[in-house]
């Protein structure tokens, strides 16, 4: 007998950024704990097909999943939360359902007929949505963009109509400010959005209220009043680190209300392990410092899943990290020499980026790290960039650069991989998603994974110039990891050094709360040595 899939949307009022994206997982969680199978859905209202053509500052950091598929960087907290391997199907945006009912248009799916929003666009939605469902418990539906604007009214009214012919739940999140004047929780927002709601015929059975401090009883009791929902369905969702909001909504009973309320059976859960990694995350009997270049610092989010990879390290060891941003276009133009910027830490991460503004300020900080038994982790440019350090300082190659960076240079170490050279247009056309990788039995890399298979998501249009690979092992540095017919170098690690470890492709997007990445966890613990011996 097939499932009768229930359908939950979380939708969003009075302004972005209150977290949508992890009430969706924290409430997908508690569903999960009580033995559901979910099915997370991100919508993004915007007209890109998807994430990949976008600026890390304008947008935040795009998420790479396995089958290569550039997404919106919730998926991955969806991936982190619910310890799921997620497909493009899981983020739907504008554009990818426009295209698709314009590509069946021009087929002649629809002859004869005018090809409308309603019924045509919010149909595809909703068929989305339901084939996503098919054999699990629930889809959790989370609509991005706030309600009231013009770009998510589709999506809304699919899951109208959706809720006239299935089981659906609707949870609406809401700011509840405090001002500080009166210090007192302010409703009239949260009212106005609820109302808005209501104008496209949705009545939310949950009002979820982010606020400063716990929601007070005189709070829940006036906005219960105003929204037509029970009190006990005014839930409040406080600042709180992420991890802790499943356990935050657990308290108020959130699962247990929602499956009563769909008649379905709540066999109570622990959330034991879960418990115990957000109470180690809170230690802080000792504390490192981790240096990131880069050059979208001025946002936390270009580099999320990096702080996250780091959090569920850093867990393990119940250890507090400083991280340090560095601004390597501050070192290239002198503003600040490499000593000071790299004084007092006790590990560097170069991550991923494109272009070439501040590459050279962090090969200074690689050579620094390199020279002064630094533990170093290198994430794609990082990996390519140590590459780069090593040809010129230790091999010689003055000139040695990236074609990205340097299209010029006569010693090209880095450069754009054969198949890039064809490709004319700019979207989802690098190589994307995850390859298999084989560690050589014996080094650094394959102990730390334990394994000798590997398989990591990749991001990236230019490689290892294999013409330079026996000039650079010749010196030293090893590739430990190359793709299973050896043409693409994947790994590479500098014996002798503490901890000098770099990989094309982006472990960080793998790493899971209770199962740390381990090039994350040796790159701490190395950290932590390192801290110990100074
Ligand atoms: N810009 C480099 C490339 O395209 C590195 C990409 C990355 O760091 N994700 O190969």
């Amino acid at each position: 007998m097939t499932k009768k899939t229930k359908y939950i949307f979380i939708t969003g009022g009075v302004m972005s950024g209150l977290g949508k994206g992890i009430l969706t997982v924290s409430v997908g969680k508690l569903l999960q704990a009580q033995g559901y199978t979910i099915e997370p859905l991100k919508i993004d209202p915007y007209l890109n097909i998807d994430a990949g053509t976008m600026n890390p500052i304008e947008h935040g950091e795009v998420f790479v999943l396995d089958d290569g598929g550039e997404v919106d960087m919730d998926l991955g907290n969806y991936e982190r939360f619910l310890d799921l391997s997620l497909s493009r199907k899981n983020n739907l945006t504008t554009g990818k359902i426009y295209k698709h009912v314009i590509d069946k248009e021009r087929k002649g799916d629809y002859l004869g007929k005018t090809v409308q929003i309603i019924p045509h666009i919010t149909c595809a939605i909703q068929n989305w949505i339901t084939s996503l469902g098919k054999d699990k418990d629930f889809v959790l539906i989370e609509v991005g963009g706030t309600v009231g604007d013009i770009e998510s009214i589709p999506f809304l009214e699919a899951a109208r109509e959706l809720s006239v012919t299935d089981d659906v739940y609707f949870i609406h999140l809401v700011l509840v400010p405090t001002l500080d004047v009166v210090g007192e929780q302010k409703t009239k927002p949260a009212q106005h959005s609820v109302r808005t709601l209501g104008e496209i015929g949705i009545k939310p059975n949950m009002v979820v209220c982010r606020s400063k401090r716990p929601l007070e009883a005189r709070t829940r009791k006036k906005l219960a009043l105003f929204c037509a929902v029970k009190e006990e369905k005014i839930i409040s969702d406080h600042d709180s680190n992420i991890y802790e909001l499943p356990l935050i909504l657990k308290e108020q009973k959130v699962a247990e209300k929602i499956l009563a309320n769909l008649n379905m059976k709540h066999n109570g859960s622990e959330l034991k392990d879960w418990k115990a990694f957000v109470s180690n995350l809170k230690c802080t009997d000792r504390k490192i410092t981790i240096a990131m270049t880069g050059k979208y610092m001025q946002l936390h989010d270009s580099y999320v899943s990096i702080n996250e990879a780091l959090d569920h390290a850093r867990a393990k060891f119940r250890c507090d990290i400083d991280i340090k941003f560095i601004e390597t276009t501050d070192i290239e133009n002198k503003t600040i020499n490499i000593k000071d910027a790299l004084k007092d830490i006790d590990a560097l991460i170069v991550p991923g980026g494109f272009g070439s503004r501040g590459t050279e300020g962090k090969i200074e900080c690689i050579k620094y790290a390199r020279e002064n038994n630094i533990p170093f982790l290198g994430l794609c440019l990082g990996f390519q960039l140590a590459c780069v350090e090593f040809a010129r300082d230790v091999c010689g190659l003055k000139d040695a650069a990236s074609t990205e960076i340097s299209p010029d240079t006569n010693n090209p170490v880095i450069d754009i991989m054969e198949e890039q050279k064809k490709i004319d247009s700019m979207g989802a056309t690098m190589r994307l998603g995850a390859y298999p990788a084989v560690l050589k039995k014996g080094t650094f890399i394959e102990k730390l994974y334990g394994t000798e298979k590997v398989s990591e998501r990749h991001r990236h249009r230019y490689e290892v110039n294999n013409r330079y690979v026996p000039t650079i092992e010749n010196k030293g540095l090893f590739f430990s990891g190359k793709s299973p017919d050896g043409n693409l170098m994947e790994f590479l690690e500098l014996p002798e050094h503490p901890y000098f470890v770099a990989t094309q492709a982006h472990p960080e997007l793998k790493s899971k709360p209770l199962n740390p990445h381990p090039l994350f966890l040796g790159l701490v613990n190395a950290a932590i040595e390192k801290k110990k011996s100074s």
